[in-house]
């Protein structure tokens, strides 16, 4: 039996996941379920699932927690803090661990499960996005298993050859025949509107994706478009790709997940319902196969698939972390961190929906090219980054 440690229980990828476990119960045990402050939600969840531990980043929600579970008589033992996190996605009892936790938050535990050998399925793209080099260099020399959850990355994994597949970030595309990585995505819900109505979209509006149902910060960066662009840099990572090897394209109705193009003229695609839990089946099973519960594809149903090129004047968010990503590891970690605090700055009514690039952008310029090489870096580059943020959007 499979036993999961469960970063980030509580979102919407936690969610999906625990919506594929529930169909395996012979399969899957639960370890480990963590959340940020969800006490609600984290009660349901351990009072389902009897997880070894629930730990909670908050210690005010920890002990509230802790109450509620101690009064239904539920083992399930509660723990607290960053340290916790970090234990439990290491632990020796823990055989995979989901990384579901949403922003740089999710890095250090990420890592200490990579760090532990574990089989990690990766949906926190922002902490390869941050640290890069560094991460795959950690699975390589622990040994661990990096199985992508992100949407495009699992169905790229799923049209590689099984000696890429077994090899992240090390093998070689060229090598195995691959002319081009083709990375879709839907364009978000601004993708036909005025460019001139930008400015005055509320959050609620960038919410409100037109096929992907999911939490709120990855939502406003499918949007910007932001999310391509962190996945276009995931991408670089994953897959030892090149700029020249990637190539992003819009596909309104997200039925084709990605696509790689090979030197003979084939191009191998995944497709399936915009829906996470295929993805994660994916994930958890590898190599073998599982009921995930979406609904087949019917492709009568479907009507027509189209593509265009992404208009970079729309979204100047993807051609910044294009451009990061050809700039190195100071680039990329100081963008990540600056769109996290422009996304909630957004979310919370503080920061108009253009201000999102501009202070990207800014924050990249002043801090860019700084020079990281280990992991007291990354991190010092994080918070320098998100300081500089905070104050641009207080001048604004
Ligand atoms: P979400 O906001 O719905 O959930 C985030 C989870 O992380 C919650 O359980 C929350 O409690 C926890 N968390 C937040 N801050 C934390 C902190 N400081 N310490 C510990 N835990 C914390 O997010 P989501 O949409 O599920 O996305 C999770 C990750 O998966 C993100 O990196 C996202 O980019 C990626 N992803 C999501 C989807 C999707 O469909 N939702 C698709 C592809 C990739
Ligand atoms: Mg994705």
């Amino acid at each position: 039996m499979e036993m999961l440690t469960l970063l980030g229980a509580t979102g919407s990828i936690g969610q999906s996941t625990l919506g594929v476990v529930r169909r395996h119960p012979e399969r899957f045990g639960l370890f480990a379920l963590t959340a940020s402050r969800q006490v609600e939600r984290m009660l349901a969840d351990c009072l389902e699932f009897t997880p070894r531990y629930a730990v909670m980043a908050d210690d005010g929600a920890a002990r509230e927690l802790r109450l509620l579970l101690t009064e239904r008589g539920c083992a399930t033992q509660v723990l607290s803090g960053v340290n916790a996190l970090c234990e439990v996605a290491a632990d020796p009892e823990a055989t995979t661990v989901m990384a579901a936790i949403v922003g740089a938050a999710g890095l250090l535990p990420t890592l200490a499960a990579v760090r532990a050998g574990k089989r990690v399925l990766l949906a926190n793209k922002e902490a390869l996005v941050m640290s890069g080099e560094l991460f795959i260099e950690a699975v390589h020399r622990h040994g661990a298993r990096l199985l992508p959850v992100d949407s495009e990355h699992n169905a790229i994994f799923q049209c590689l050859p099984p000696e890429l597949q077994q090899n992240p970030g090390r093998g070689s595309l060229v090598a195995a025949g691959i002319g081009k990585i083709l990375l879709t995505g839907s364009g978000g819900p601004f993708r036909y509107t005025p460019p001139e109505e930008l400015a005055a979209v509320t959050p609620a509006q960038a919410v409100a994706h037109p096929n992907w149902s999911m939490g709120p910060k990855i939502s406003v960066d499918s949007a910007t478009m932001m999310n391509k662009g962190l996945e276009y840099i995931e991408a670089r990572w994953l897959f030892n790709a090149p700029p020249e090897q990637l190539e992003v394209l819009v596909h309104p109705q997200s039925v084709i997940h990605s696509m790689v193009q090979y030197s003979d003229g084939s191009v191998l695609a995944q497709l399936g319902q915009p829906d996470m839990m295929t993805p994660i089946a994916h994930a958890l099973a590898y190599p073998e196969r599982i009921g995930s519960g979406v609904a087949p594809l019917d492709f009568c149903r479907l009507g027509e698939l189209t593509f265009m090129a992404p208009d970079m004047a729309r979204y100047p968010c993807l051609q910044l972390a294009i451009d990061a990503c050809t700039a190195g590891q100071g680039a990329t970690t100081a963008l990540n961190a600056a769109n996290e605090v422009a996304v909630a700055a957004f979310l919370a009514g503080g920061l108009d929906y253009m201000g999102i690039a501009a202070v990207n952008e800014t924050v990249v310029q002043k801090l860019g090219l700084t020079k990281v090489s280990g992991l007291d870096d990354i991190l010092a580059l994080d918070d320098q980054a998100r300081r500089s943020a905070t104050a641009i959007i207080r001048r604004r």
